[in-house]
């Protein structure tokens, strides 16, 4: 082959091969009327995200876009970025075979949009324009240009080709649990919830119709050009016309043919693009966006109430990143699979709220949504044109917003940045607002606004347990300390946490730590009331906690309890008190790696169970495992730890609610997964785990097999000289 040939203007494709112009002009105005209905649709959508309040997201963006162009792209990162979505590492990172299916998909459909685009340039624009200006046609898509265009453009339609059938096996023949949309719960009056699956398959049929017609397409025409050189640059479009050339067809027949299904394909690529706003579709353009918009730390560090009300009733009340994330879901159901109030048969999945939350707003905005939305035979439910009385407690109903547990793992693992929780809260603030909820729960934020604790005790009583201690503990409040540690109410209230607290103070004081607590003046948190929606109650215990350490003398915080970890450390600083806030784990790992605290091997053989506040919340991880490790114990993990860890049940407030609704509690359900494993001891980290799988253990029957205990107690156990006997700071009670 010469260069010459390489170089002439005959290596190219003809564009509207046989096609007339009367063909030619029906296909202008279809097209330009498949953008206008586009184009119609966006500017609908886009005026529903403009109801949305602003979301101040505007530096989340600009560093999404710009700063750090390649975090989250092999790391987990705080922030979403082009590089990330690009290599759509979101999709990948918990399921690498959709996520790379999709990947093929992504990359071949930008692949196929961009080469519409440079056929438009060349044919369209450079064309006329080089006619009008120098009198010649003048054209690009002819030489080496081309033959790179058509090996690119034929190779990357083989991997969209490969991704979308990945896709359909998984769904059709596979069928995982989370494609399954069967909801959590039944409304009454039933429901159907066959257009959703149908807008699934008419997505992906659209996709697959729209490149296998390319690709014979390009079988006919190479065929009825009678199969050129240069047609080897199109492999796979050559292989289909030597297929056809096999079968008999000839380069005439080829050539009729070849219009037929020219117009096939071009009605299936034009529908497809009038669908796009309209259906499940629209993700392609939103998810990205979404996930540049995406603030990881929104769920550790809640966004204040709409102005002047309390939680959301209305469109309006919802941000536009909110309203954003309703559109953005694609169903994949990763959420509703990890969500352990599903797992325990409440009625909540993350998924399912969304979806009630998108068909409501579209329903009350007048919004235009084809196949992809449920159908009740209940004319006047929450989810029908009739239906628009209140979100909370009508379309999704009080008792699904307050079995949420505000884990965190539905944000964790959705791949499109969909934040759920916030838009709980904001619901839940309404519920709150209007007195709905659990009465032990009212009783639990009643104590709370009056004793500060959820207990209903004395604020005299709450350092009651340091009184068994033989060396008092410093008042942070009268002199000044290293350490401020801030106790939480479980971890002092409770009498069968006190050992826990008592053994860590005895702990801390042999390796000679300075530390001090607040004694009556330290209130709740707050972590879980704001979770729970009660931002007015929420705002005074904060208040109340930052006026005390500010009059305190200390250098840093640390807790025992992951959930006040999560609002001191997040929330607090909002509110002008920013500290260093530690986990107790992560001071005594420093402690034991640096010697201050001697240890000997125990030799046991435990698991250990994540809190959803410290490891999912915080990060904080590492730091239990480095304890285990140098205390010689040999660790098993359960398969759902670190950020994947599986929640107890107790956090956003739940610990104060009634739960015997649940087929099965969050901690039971741990319990058992536990027992698959040959250890003998639950290690945890958290006050509430310790009560809640306490309790779990009992009611499964596994006492005598596994030991639940705070990580402290083995500490203490491995604790050797020159130090003084475990429990010699721990005067007998009386
Ligand atoms: S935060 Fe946890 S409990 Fe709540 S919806 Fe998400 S996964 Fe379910
Ligand atoms: S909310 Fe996210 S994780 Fe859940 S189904 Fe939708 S896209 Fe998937």
């Amino acid at each position: 082959m010469s260069l010459a040939a390489v170089l002439a203007e005959s290596v190219t494709r003809p564009v509207f091969q046989d096609i007339g112009w009367l063909g030619k002009t029906t296909f202008y105005v279809v097209s330009t009327l498949a953008i206008l209905v586009f184009a119609w649709g966006w500017w609908r959508r886009a005026a529903k995200y403009r109801r949305g309040r602003p979301a101040g997201r505007a530096g989340v963006l600009r560093a999404g876009l710009f700063g750090r162009p390649f975090a989250g792209v092999r790391r987990r990162e705080d922030r979403s970025s082009v590089a990330a979505v690009a290599a759509n590492s979101s999709i990948i990172r918990r399921d690498r075979g959709t996520g790379i299916a999709h990947l093929l998909i992504f990359w071949g459909f930008l692949t196929a949009f961009m080469a519409t685009v440079i056929l438009t340039v060349d044919y369209d624009i450079v064309r006329h324009l080089s006619r009008l200006i120098t009198g010649h046609e003048a054209s690009f898509f002819h030489g080496p240009f081309f033959l790179v265009y058509t090996f690119v453009v034929d190779t990357m339609g083989v991997a969209l080709l490969a991704g979308l059938v990945y896709m359909g096996v998984r769904r059709g023949l596979r069928r995982p649990g989370q494609l399954d949309y069967t909801r959590a719960e039944q409304p009454e009056g039933g429901y159907s919830r066959g257009r959703l699956v149908a807008g699934d398959w008419v997505f992906l049929g659209l996709l697959l119709g729209i490149l296998v017609t390319a690709y014979l397409l390009t079988g006919l025409r190479v065929l009825s050009q009678d199969l050129p050189w240069f047609t080897v640059f199109s492999p796979f479009g050559r292989l289909v016309a030597d297929g056809l050339a096999g079968l008999g067809m000839t380069p005439a027949a080829a050539a009729s043919v070849h219009t037929v299904v020219w117009w096939v394909h071009a009605a299936l690529a034009l529908g497809f693009v009038a669908y796009i706003p309209f259906s499940k579709a629209m993700h392609i353009l939103i998810d990205g966006v979404n996930l540049l918009a995406h603030d990881r730390s929104a769920t550790r560090r809640l966004p204040a109430p709409a102005p002047q009300k309390a939680g959301y009733s209305e469109i309006g009340d919802f941000t536009w990143k909110e309203l954003l994330d309703l559109d953005a879901c694609t169903k994949c159901g990763r959420c509703h699979d990890v969500c352990p109030a599903r797992t325990a048969g409440a009625p909540l999945s993350p998924r399912d709220l969304i979806l009630d939350l998108r068909q409501w707003v579209d329903t009350s905005a007048g919004g235009i949504t084809l196949l992809d939305r449920e159908t009740r035979t209940d004319a006047t439910g929450p989810l029908s044109p009739n239906g628009h009385s209140g979100i909370a407690g009508r379309v999704v109903s009080a008792r699904t917003l307050w079995s949420c547990t505000t884990c965190m793992h539905c944000v964790e693992v959705c791949p499109v940045g969909i934040e759920h929780v916030p838009t709980i809260v904001q619901l839940r603030r309404r519920l709150v607002d209007e007195g709905t909820m659990d009465p032990t729960l009212q009783t639990a934020l009643q104590n709370l606004a009056t004793q500060g604790n959820s207990f209903g005790k004395s604020a005299r009583m709450r350092a009651r347990w340091t009184r068994e201690l033989e060396t008092p503990i410093k008042d942070a409040r009268k002199e000044p300390v290293k350490y401020l540690w801030f106790v939480g109410d479980y971890a002092s209230f409770d009498d069968r946490l006190k050992v826990n607290s008592q053994t860590l103070a005895r702990i801390l004081a042999q390796a000679g730590v300075d530390f001090g607590i607040l004694y009556e003046d330290e209130w709740n948190a707050g972590n879980d009331v704001r979770r729970v929606g009660e931002e007015g109650l929420y705002e005074m215990l904060a208040e109340h906690n930052i006026e005390v350490m500010r009059n305190a003398q200390f250098e840093e915080i640390f807790t025992t309890d992951p959930h006040s970890l999560n609002t001191l450390r997040n929330e607090y600083p909002e509110r002008g008190a920013a500290y260093k806030v530690w986990h107790y784990t992560e001071l005594l790992a420093h402690l034991i790696e640096s010697g201050a605290i001697p240890v000997r091997p125990l030799g046991y053989k435990v698991t250990y169970h994540d809190p959803c506040y410290l490891a999912r919340y915080n990060g904080v991880v590492e730091a239990p495992r480095r304890i285990l490790a140098a205390l010689g114990c040999e660790l098993v993990e359960m398969g759902r730890n670190r950020a994947d860890t599986f929640c107890c049940g107790a956090g956003g407030g739940r610990i104060w609610m009634d739960d015997s609704f649940l087929t099965e509690r969050p901690s039971e359900n741990r319990i058992r997964e536990a027992v698959q494993l040959d250890v003998d001891n639950f290690i945890v980290s958290c006050p509430k785990d310790v009560t809640m799988y306490g309790d779990a253990v009992k009611t499964t029957g596994h006492e005598d097999r596994l030991r639940v205990r705070d990580i402290t107690l083995l500490v203490s156990e491995a604790m050797v000289g020159p130090v003084d006997p475990p429990g010699a700071l721990v005067r007998a009670t009386a």
